[in-house]
């Protein structure tokens, strides 16, 4: 299978605003920002999608939380934030490599729609 955009953007063969990476993650900022401080942190493994994560993933995912929180607070949106992961087409995930995305800087409204 072909890499998607994420993995070319981990790889570094497409220029993306990294604003984080360590050995298990990378952060960027959204091309398409739909709030005033709009990142993506996405795992440097190939899982396409939250729904395909295996338990061998948890200390994964827990690590990648623990990166939103530290780029909450240098973001300056540590007051209040969404955290949002589409998992499948029909929630409307564009991107077959799961990214958790964080939004702030703006009032969040629910139910998202
Ligand atoms: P999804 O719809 O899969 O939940 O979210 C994919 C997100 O990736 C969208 O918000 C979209 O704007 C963003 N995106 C798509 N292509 C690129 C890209 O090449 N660079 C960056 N920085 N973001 C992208």
């Amino acid at each position: 299978m072909s890499d998607t955009i994420f993995m070319k953007i981990i790889n570094k063969e497409i220029p993306s605003d990294i604003i984080h990476e360590d050995d298990q993650c990378v952060a960027f900022r959204d091309v398409n920002p739909q709030a005033p401080v709009h990142f993506l942190v996405v795992p440097r493994k190939a899982i396409p999608r939250l729904q395909d994560l295996s338990p061998e993933d948890e200390p994964l995912i827990g690590h990648i939380h623990s990166v939103i929180t530290l780029l909450a607070d240098k973001e300056g949106i540590a007051e209040g934030y969404r955290v949002v992961a589409n998992s499948g087409a029909s929630a409307g995930q564009s991107v077959f490599h799961l990214h958790f995305h964080v939004l702030g800087g703006r009032p969040m409204h629910w139910p998202p729609g």
